[in-house]
């Protein structure tokens, strides 16, 4: 594994175990509804990072759509449908 991928990855766990604690257990992705929770430290959300590392938002891992931390959606992306368009 790329070793700056390995780190990265770290960092977006440790980020998202503190926003998961006030949450319930459910969070769906607002496009397709899929349950994003996995369990009380993990998410099934792709981090998206730049090249600094920080993160910029997430990624739905079923529909590919993409949001900001604040769950704004920034990337519509629908492949079922074959439509791809800005929020
Ligand atoms: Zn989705």
């Amino acid at each position: 594994m790329d070793k700056k991928m390995q780190n990265s990855s770290v960092t977006l766990k440790a980020k998202i175990k503190k926003k998961v604690k006030n949450k319930n257990k459910k969070d769906p992705c607002e496009v397709c509804d899929t349950n994003l929770y996995y369990n009380t430290d993990f998410s099934r959300r792709i981090g998206l990072l730049d090249e600094d590392c920080n993160i910029l938002g997430w990624m739905c891992p079923e529909c590919g759509s993409e949001f900001t931390e604040n769950n704004e959606l920034t990337k519509l992306k629908l492949e079922y449908d074959g439509i791809e368009g800005q929020a």
